[in-house]
């Protein structure tokens, strides 16, 4: 544990040579905004309460904002995950519907390598955090809890369990859904209607994956507007999960443990693929904070990332590339604060323009899309017709694959198409 005195020390030499920026949380959002900090030659230090590697409840499919950003930070880091054999690569999604119909969306660079991948988080972000280690300018204190903070002149005071103490010109709060400052601070309230309640457990032997190593996600009658997920892994393994927003689970009085298990052992399409499959570990639980609803992420002298800032996919529940996103705006905001000497609320206000900039067109029309799967009957419906026509499945196929298109979904002449194409 690093003793008192390195922490005050660290403390000095950082006030002493630039303003001090303090990085709580070292997942995806936490160890993206350190390095793209480094690698504007800006020192921080970055705080986990975990050792890594570490585990964390999570459905391990990678989009392609990971990818898109670790190549933003370096080609060399995107060039040494790509060749990562802890990942696999994946070439498609398969949805499926209430009613059992299948879409399959194959997807993959011009080039032919894949743009989405499956990783156990356990190694993912061991990846990062050991990128982190190379870099000088990153001080990492793991196994530091922060457990309290206080508003101090030009800064912030942070306290971890054991009473030693960092003072912080600037704080990024990427503390993961629980984040108690996002709470009191910043005023983000758990939800129901904008939180979703998740599960994950690791199985081998599942049998029955499509070419390509695509994901599947199961849209089934008891779980909507959530989905089950069967995600394959490499070394035989696979990550099994489900995710429903939490207002469905109270008002249903749900047990989605009890679903989950279930499903796997008598859904016609799932039973035979889980015969000889074994479960590594016990069903896991964690929350979703989900972006279905705009919130205030920042004020004088922080920042909220990742799930601390609820920046989860609200239909798909995809929330690692986004977390590595808020990140790197972070970074890029800190140092127009640093530039400018000025850390007010108002002008780092920048920060959530710049976020919802990027993704704030993608949280929209994954709300829209959460609605519309509520309905059994449309997504039957819907998987009916492009089950029936090419045509209509290739257009479907496109709006489920890129967002400019998907808000088709939107469109009335959309639903005529379907009713009347051929
Ligand atoms: C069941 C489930 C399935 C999911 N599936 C997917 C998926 O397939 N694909 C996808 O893209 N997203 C998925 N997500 C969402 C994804 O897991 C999160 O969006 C992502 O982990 C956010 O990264 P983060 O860096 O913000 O937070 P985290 O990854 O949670 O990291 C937060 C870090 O902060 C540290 N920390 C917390 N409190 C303190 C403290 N007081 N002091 C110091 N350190 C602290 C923690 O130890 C942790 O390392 C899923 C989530 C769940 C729950």
């Amino acid at each position: 544990m690093t003793s008192w005195y390195y922490a005050e020390s660290l403390t000095f030499y950082f006030l002493s040579m630039k303003p001090s920026i303090c990085i709580v949380g070292a997942g995806p959002a936490g160890a993206m905004a350190a390095l793209f900090l480094a690698k504007a030659n800006v020192p921080c230090i970055l705080i986990d309460k975990a050792v890594f590697p570490r585990d964390k409840v999570c459905g391990d499919a990678l989009g392609g904002f990971v990818p898109s950003v670790l190549k933003q930070y370096s080609e060399d880091l995107l060039l040494k995950f790509r060749q990562q054999s802890t990942k696999i690569d994946c070439f498609g999604v398969k949805f499926v519907s209430p009613n059992l119909k299948e879409i399959q969306i194959p997807f993959a660079l011009p080039d032919g390598q894949s743009e989405g991948f499956v990783s156990p988080r356990m190694d993912f972000d061991h990846f990062l955090i050991e990128e982190v280690k190379s870099q000088s300018l990153i001080t990492f204190l793991e196994g530091w809890e922060i457990s309290s903070y206080s508003k101090i002149e030009n800064g912030w005071e942070l306290e971890n369990k054991e009473g030693e103490k960092l003072t912080s010109a600037l704080v990024v709060w990427a503390n993961g859904a629980h984040s108690q400052f996002s709470k009191k601070e910043a005023n983000i309230q758990v939800e129901a209607e904008h939180y979703a309640a998740g599960l994950r457990m690791y199985y081998e032997n599942v049998v029955g994956f499509e070419e390509g190593n695509m994901i599947e996600l199961h849209f089934l009658k008891d779980i909507l507007p959530g989905y089950l997920w069967v995600f394959p892994l490499p070394n035989n393994k696979a990550n099994i999960g489900l995710g429903l927003r939490s207002d469905w689970v109270n008002k249903r009085g749900i047990n989605i443990k009890k679903v989950l298990d279930e499903y796997l052992k008598t859904a016609p399409h799932l039973k035979d693929r889980f015969k000889d499959a074994k479960a590594l570990e016990k069903v896991k639980g964690y929350g979703l904070p989900l972006a279905s609803k705009k919130r205030k992420i920042s004020g004088e002298r922080f920042m909220l990332c990742g799930d601390a800032a609820c920046l989860i996919d609200p239909f798909t529940g995809e929330g690692i590339g986004h977390a590595m996103y808020s990140g790197k705006f972070a970074a890029d905001q800190i140092l127009k604060c640093i530039e400018q000497n000025n850390f007010s609320a108002e002008f780092i206000a920048q920060y959530d323009k710049a976020v919802y900039q990027k993704l704030g067109k993608t949280f929209k029309l994954s709300t829209m899309m959460q609605k519309l799967a509520q309905h059994a009957w449309l997504l039957n419906f819907i998987f009916n017709r492009a089950n029936q026509s090419k045509s209509i499945q290739n257009t479907i196929m496109s709006m489920l694959g890129n967002v400019d298109i998907r808000k088709n979904f939107k469109n009335p002449m959309f639903y005529l198409k379907l009713l009347f194409g051929k």
